[in-house]
């Protein structure tokens, strides 16, 4: 099997239209030219202006990531006490906060920032973080080196002297006047998790971004996938649209080429793919998450669950008759279930070996792993996550958890418009249960209200073209 795997991935373009780098070691990473194999062709070919734009992107990091003497440059000046003007290289430095999929969420909008910006990302690389993706960017390295002079980067929050919000609040920055690089702090820290306020989320205005754009470093940390805000700024507009044509890809396109398992987490992957999906005709995925804020019962969101899938025909329904026996010539279906909780996979199996079904197929459910609770804090409960998410992008049809952005990894790099499970009212299953995405794109959780221009406050979901609530967040918004 393993060999015919090899076989397919050979014969179909397996650096994606051109959307991977060639210059790779294929051994060092596996997953990078063997992945496409197991999906079908994305219907996205990247724009060539991005490519070009990547391509461009490989040399600038190369030219000033660690251990180049331009780097060491730009640490001389970081360490000089404040910013100067025609530095040759620029940096964003990307500190990880919460769990694996928000993570994925927030590299790729700081990738996209750093496109925009023509700044080098770098990413400092918790333990819990290690041996999960292969280096992205030929050449060169994307990890933050250890001896970076700022220490303590997670402990950076809200409250810090640095936040853009406080150098605005305190005057150590000021953008009603002409702006000398010399004048500026020689890093900023850009703060954009959920709790972020009014002056950090300026951040979205073109003002602002043209005084950052003399900040040699920008520390960024961040829980949301800021891309849509992205949208908000003139400055960008032009960019963002060479660069995707196709304004509901930028995910799919930039996880794609951002993330790819190391060779221990493809291991992973490919054992389990072979034992459990690969010989199903078909293939469902089913990511399941709870959230303590929005309590349901096992048994309630299962049944949500199932309701969802025979309404829309994801799952035929069960005939109470035990007494057939047919089977369809065989039609086989794998349903991955993904969960902390190994309850909901139980319950299903249990159902559909005590039944028929009403169309004859056969359905087999499975679930890679059960953690319990989560534990961002632990590598190998980090490889699993990573591993899960794949996974699911392997399936043909998904149902995913509104609100999760484990879910919206799956779907992105599937390129899949998932069912997106809707949240409980007061304990209870929605009616209906689940709606159809209306884009593949993960929503922007908490979202400006602010349109600087107007000076203002407006509900963006509502008025720009290129956006629209989300399905599962109310307040959220995503291109499509
Ligand atoms: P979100 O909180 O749903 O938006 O997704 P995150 O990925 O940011 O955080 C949830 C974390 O909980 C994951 O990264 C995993 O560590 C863990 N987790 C949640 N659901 C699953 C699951 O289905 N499988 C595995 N292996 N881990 C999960």
């Amino acid at each position: 099997k393993g060999r015919s795997y090899t076989k397919t991935a050979e014969a179909i373009d397996n650096l994606l239209g051109g959307l991977l780098s060639p210059n790779f070691d294929e051994q060092s990473c596996q997953s990078r030219y063997q992945s496409s194999a197991y999906r079908k062709p994305s219907p996205h070919k990247p724009s060539s202006y991005l490519l070009s734009r990547l391509r461009n992107y490989e040399e600038l990091h190369k030219r000033c990531g660690p251990k180049s003497p331009l780097y060491q440059k730009s640490i001389h000046q970081l360490k000089s006490g404040h910013s100067m003007g025609l530095m040759e290289c620029n940096y964003l430095v990307w500190s990880p906060f919460n769990g694996l999929g928000n993570r994925m969420m927030t590299i790729a909008s700081a990738f996209v920032y750093a496109l925009l910006t023509n700044r080098v990302l770098l990413l400092h690389i918790t333990e819990d973080m290690l041996d999960l993706f292969c280096e992205p960017f030929p050449d060169s390295t994307w990890v933050l080196p250890s001896d970076f002079p700022v220490k303590d980067l997670e402990k950076l929050n809200l409250g810090s002297e640095q936040t853009y919000g406080n150098y605005l609040k305190n005057k150590k920055i000021k953008t009603d006047v002409k702006v000398m690089a010399e004048s500026l702090p020689p890093y900023v820290y850009l703060h954009l998790e959920h709790d972020y306020q009014h002056l950090d989320r300026l951040f979205f205005c073109d003002n602002d971004q043209q005084v950052l754009a003399k900040v040699n470093w920008l520390l960024i940390k961040s829980d949301i996938y800021f891309v849509p805000g992205l949208f908000f700024l003139s400055l960008f507009e032009d960019e963002l649209k060479w660069m995707f044509p196709e304004r509901e890809t930028v995910f799919h396109h930039l996880s794609r080429y951002l993330f790819h398992p190391t060779n221990s987490v493809w291991g992973m992957i490919t054992r389990y793919y072979i034992s459990y999906m690969a010989k199903a005709d078909e293939k469902m995925g089913i990511q399941i998450r709870t959230f303590s804020w929005m309590p349901i019962s096992i048994e309630n969101f299962a049944n949500q669950i199932l309701a969802c899938s025979w309404q829309e025909n994801l799952l035929p329904s069960i005939n109470q008759n035990m007494t057939q026996a047919g089977t369809n010539g065989g039609r086989t279906k794998a349903v991955l279930i993904t969960s902390l909780n190994s309850e909901y996979c139980e319950k299903m199996k249990s159902m559909y070996y005590e039944h028929t079904t009403s169309t004859g197929e056969i359905i087999s459910f499975s679930q890679p792993s059960h953690e319990e609770t989560q534990h961002t804090e632990k590598q190998t409960h980090n490889q699993k996550a990573l591993a899960e998410m794949f996974l699911l992008s392997y399936c043909d049809v998904l149902v995913t958890s509104g609100w999760s952005t484990f879910g919206y990894v799956a779907q992105g790099i599937a390129s899949l418009k998932p069912w997106i499970l809707l949240s409980s009212k007061d304990q209870k299953a929605p009616n209906p249960p689940c709606r159809r995405a209306m884009s593949m794109e993960p929503c922007f959780h908490a979202p400006p209200s602010y349109d600087c221009k107007a000076n203002k406050n407006v509900d963006f979901g509502a008025i720009l073209r290129h956006v629209k609530h989300c399905e599962d967040v109310g307040n959220g918004i995503k291109l499509y």
